[in-house]
């Protein structure tokens, strides 16, 4: 038996057109999941939904286009899931998020509101649609978020990014005690510095400092994230709920 496997399952993965979240969604559709991509910029999610199907003809991938800081717009993407598709849902990544910088005395009510509204707010929306769908669901589920290591141990300059993450934390480990009796766990991964188009734009000083705080020597890739997403969507992960399971090579925290 291949605990490994998702055959069967109906996975959605937010924030999916490209970096961790692609990445997690060809690994998946490898593994036999029904998956449903989506990000707001509807020609790279379609473009991303080409690149699976040629990567794997035989898979079932669907996109559904939706901004996560907009309630309706995750109220109408569970709905498509649920009644267009006529599928439940099994497995949720929520990894749809942003990263900006601030120092404190520059923080405007603006960038709060996208960060939160994004990063933190998303997430919950997402938990809460997915959790009502899986409920109807007798075999329970599994959601993932993604924080950072960013929401653990913080880095200056990046205060209200380290804030929105450390908030899907807690919500996390709350969430995991009450949907545990419905069969739902609840994990979260907290990743350090991962090669993608967020971190590719960063200053060269900030990835010298970032390198010389990581014990294996290297950034970390996006597979390296989706293997460990995998994991805890997997049933080889069955008796684990409410964990932060960090994925920074050996990253100093
Ligand atoms: P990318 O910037 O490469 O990809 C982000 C994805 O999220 C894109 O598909 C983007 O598409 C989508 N997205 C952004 N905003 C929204 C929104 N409001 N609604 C729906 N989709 C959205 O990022 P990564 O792959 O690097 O990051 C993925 C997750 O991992 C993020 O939550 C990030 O904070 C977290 N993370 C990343 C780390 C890293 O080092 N890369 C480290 C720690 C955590 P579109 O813009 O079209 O919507």
């Amino acid at each position: 038996m291949n605990l490994l496997s998702l055959e069967g399952k109906t996975c959605l993965i937010t924030g999916s057109s490209q970096g961790i979240g692609f990445q997690t969604a060809n690994l998946f559709v490898q593994h036999g999941a029904k998956v449903f991509i989506s990000s707001r910029d509807e020609n790279s999610l379609n473009l991303a939904l080409e690149k699976i199907k040629s990567n794997y003809p035989k898979s079932e991938i669907f996109a559904i286009k939706c901004d996560v800081s907009i309630e309706s717009e995750v109220k109408l993407l569970f709905q498509t899931i649920f009644k267009t598709h006529k599928s439940s849902l099994d497995v949720l990544v929520a990894n749809a998020g942003i990263l900006e910088s601030s120092l404190i005395g520059m923080v405007t009510k603006e960038h709060l509101n996208k960060i939160f509204s994004i990063n933190t707010f998303g997430y919950i929306y997402c938990c809460q649609y997915a959790s009502r769908l899986m409920m109807r669901n007798s075999m329970g589920g599994s959601i993932i978020g993604i924080s950072s290591i960013m929401g653990l141990s913080g880095y200056s300059g990046y205060s209200i990014y380290s804030g929105s993450k450390a908030a899907i934390i807690g919500v996390t480990k709350s969430l995991s005690k009450e949907l545990a009796p419905n069969k739902i766990r609840v994990n979260c991964l907290s990743p350090g510095y991962i090669q993608t188009n967020m971190t590719e734009g960063l200053p060269d000083k900030n990835k010298e400092e970032v390198m010389k705080m990581i014990g294996m020597g290297r950034f970390g890739n996006p597979q390296d994230v989706a293997n460990a997403v995998l994991f805890l969507a997997s049933d080889m992960s069955s008796y684990i709920t409410g964990e932060v399971l960090s994925i920074d090579g050996g990253m100093a925290k």
